[in-house]
């Protein structure tokens, strides 16, 4: 029962603040870039699922749970829904892309993350169902 609360009230509180940071820092990126999504929306997405992208609908969504990584990370995941409103896909010229907004090859990013990602899904699963 007190777990129970607990994770309504922390995952509220995710939310919360996931809502305000999150679209927050696309738009900074948004600008840097001079690459603009038409709407970006914070929710939870099925598991291991960061972000999504509909190019056709310029809209972008994020997951609340992005805010439970390392500040460095969210760039990275942002970034790549970014770039997806430019090419829908993850072909080559994807990846090119990508690494230009990334200011690294996407695939030194690649690895960190992944290192690291099996901890955080285990516990941003049980903050966030
Ligand atoms: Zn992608």
């Amino acid at each position: 029962m007190l777990q129970k609360w607990l994770r309504d009230k922390l995952q509220g509180y995710i939310i919360d603040i996931a809502n305000r940071v999150l679209p927050q820092r696309m738009h900074e990126l948004e600008v840097q870039h001079c690459l603009y999504a038409k709407k970006v929306i914070v929710k939870i997405l099925r598991k291991n699922i960061l972000g999504l992208c509909y190019p056709g609908y310029k809209t972008i969504i994020l997951s609340p749970r992005i805010i439970l990584l390392p500040q460095r990370y969210w760039d990275t995941i942002i970034l790549h829904e970014m770039a997806h409103l430019k090419f829908p896909h993850h072909r080559k010229a994807f990846w090119s892309f990508l690494t230009i907004l990334l200011g690294e090859d996407f695939k030194l990013q690649k690895d960190r993350m992944d290192t690291m990602m099996g901890i955080f899904y285990n516990y941003s699963e049980f903050l966030l169902k």
